[in-house]
């Protein structure tokens, strides 16, 4: 995982095994024979690799939704955050655009680009250094090499996301949310340094001090100012290990109203909550679920942590699992998941924000039509996070210092483009429902946004967001799978 590629200093542009010469801005095409006619202009020299063959097109024409495809015109696999500086400047000079991929999990093909140039950030590795409070790692470093690396040293990364194999330049791109984010905001409020390269190909240092506007555009930017190539992030000492709650509510108001309790009290140390199906598919139950970390012989007060609440005891849950097998406990799942090809399935998912007063009634109202058949039996987050730890001005949440994210993590099973298509138009009418009620999105998942969507959506920031595109990216160049400009 955190190899270190070895400087290569030769072209390696390759289309089925030949060399690419250059691109024919005319035909706008690369070119692979010296017979070429009319002007060519060469691809720069590289330290990794530039795929044009079509495995690697159509692999990057894809992601984790399978919903929309866009075929780039070539893949680079950077040896060096040089080679990005190069083939975005590359890209800049011919009108070609450029996107960097995580590990591809969007949904809607946030990371593609039609005829342009797909990053893949896989090949940035690295974890550099673990201090006594920060890591600096790459952007293309999993959390999950990040948590393992970091464990080694008595650390962890305050917010984990709840499924790890997510690239740390991918979640810093979009937020970065997760059970701990009810006492240190996302991800992206969790970050020290970035380094970056813009749209006109500059590899510029930021922070909050350094290029704080640059900053600022960047985490939870979706992409449009600069690519993250590099980053130093927060470490927090770990706990040992993790005693586990899961509580059971058939009454919405009831779980919202402990829900927020335990929110205002941050008795636990994570906190999130599902609704989950009754077993005949078509009723709700609601669960929090919640976790209090230790290190024996220090234990939690179980009496104090369950105090006041109004949970069904009779079939609560409660457990004790290790720090790490809490962190990676979706990974049993997801491997079976894959293992029966449902994990290969499109993922229409929607991501929304409520306000804490609208919660029961817009949640309750939905849910009150959803069936199993609508979710695909995926899971169904819905939980409180406190609204003023969200730093990142790029992240749009609701105007109440508390929300309510309401996730619904669909697999269209059948996996047939009606299934998906319905997904999409009930996706585009919960979100319009939610902004009703004062709802944002997170800017993930898959909901079909025009461009004045994304005005609205960044409503008060967006000023800032344009004139950040213009400074960093003037020429339009970066990630234009987000469909914002
Ligand atoms: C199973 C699963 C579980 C998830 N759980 C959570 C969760 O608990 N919490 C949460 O917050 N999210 C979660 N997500 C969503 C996840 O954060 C997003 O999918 C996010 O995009 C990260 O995925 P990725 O690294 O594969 O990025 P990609 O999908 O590859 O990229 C997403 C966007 O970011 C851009 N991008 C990627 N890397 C960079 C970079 N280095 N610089 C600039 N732009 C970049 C891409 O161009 C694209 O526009 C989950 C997703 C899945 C599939």
């Amino acid at each position: 995982m955190n190899q270190i590629l070895s400087r290569r200093p030769l072209l390696k542009a390759l289309v089925g095994g030949a060399i690419v010469l250059g691109f024919d801005p005319r035909r706008r095409s690369w070119v692979t024979e010296a017979s070429a006619s009319g002007p060519l202009d060469g691809v720069p020299a590289l330290d990794g690799t530039l795929f044009v063959d079509a495995a690697h097109l159509a692999a990057a024409a894809d992601d984790f939704g399978h919903i929309i495809s866009h075929t780039p015109v070539a893949v680079l696999l950077p040896g060096s955050v040089a080679d990005i500086a190069k083939v975005i400047r590359f890209a800049r000079r011919h009108g070609l655009q450029v996107a960097m991929r995580g590990q591809g999990h969007a949904q809607f093909g946030q990371p593609q680009v039609q005829g342009g140039i797909v990053i893949d950030s896989s090949s940035l590795s690295v974890i550099h250094e673990i201090g006594t409070d920060f890591a600096d790692v790459d952007a293309g470093v999993l959390w999950s090499a990040l948590v393992n690396t970091a464990a080694t040293h008595g650390l962890t990364p305050p917010v984990l996301t709840d499924y790890l194999e997510l690239a740390v330049g991918g979640t810093l791109s979009v937020g970065g949310l997760g059970g701990t984010t009810q006492h240190f905001g996302l991800q992206v409020d969790n970050v020290l340094q970035l380094e970056v390269v813009t749209g006109e190909g500059d590899v510029v240092t930021c922070s909050r001090i350094r290029l704080p506007e640059l900053f600022a555009a960047v985490l939870a930017g979706l992409g449009q100012c600069a690519i993250i190539v590099r980053a130093k992030v927060r470490l927090v000492p770990a706990q040992a290990q993790a005693l586990v709650f899961h509580l059971f509510y058939d009454d919405i108001n009831l779980y919202v109203h402990d829900q927020e309790l335990l929110l205002n009290d941050g008795r636990f140390s994570y906190l999130e909550g599902q609704v989950v199906a009754n077993p005949d598919g078509v009723t709700w139950r609601y669960m929090i679920e919640a976790a209090s970390y230790f290190t024996p012989p220090a234990m939690p007060n179980q009496t104090a942590l369950l105090a006041g609440l109004s949970d069904d005891r009779s079939t609560s849950e409660i457990f004790t699992q290790t720090y790490s097998d809490f962190a990676f406990r979706l990974a049993p799942l997801i491997e079976f998941l894959m293992s029966i090809g449902v994990w290969g399935f499109p993922h229409p998912w929607i991501d929304l924000w409520v306000p804490a007063s609208r919660a029961a009634s817009y949640v309750g109202g939905i849910i009150a039509h959803l069936t199993t058949t609508d979710t695909g039996q995926g899971p169904v987050l819905f939980y409180p996070i406190d609204t003023h730890k969200v730093q990142a001005p790029l992240y749009r949440l609701p105007d109440e210092r508390i929300a309510f994210g309401f996730h619904i993590l669909r697999t269209a099973a059948p996996p047939t483009t009606d299934v998906v298509n319905a997904m999409l138009v009930q996706n585009r009418t919960f979100y319009e429902q939610a902004v009703a009620v004062g709802g944002t999105r997170y800017s993930i998942g898959a909901i079909p946004f025009t461009r004045a969507d994304w005005r609205h959506h960044f409503d008060g920031v967006y000023p800032f967001l344009a004139v950040s595109k213009l400074r960093f990216d003037p020429d339009n160049v970066l990630t234009p799978g987000q469909g914002i400009f």
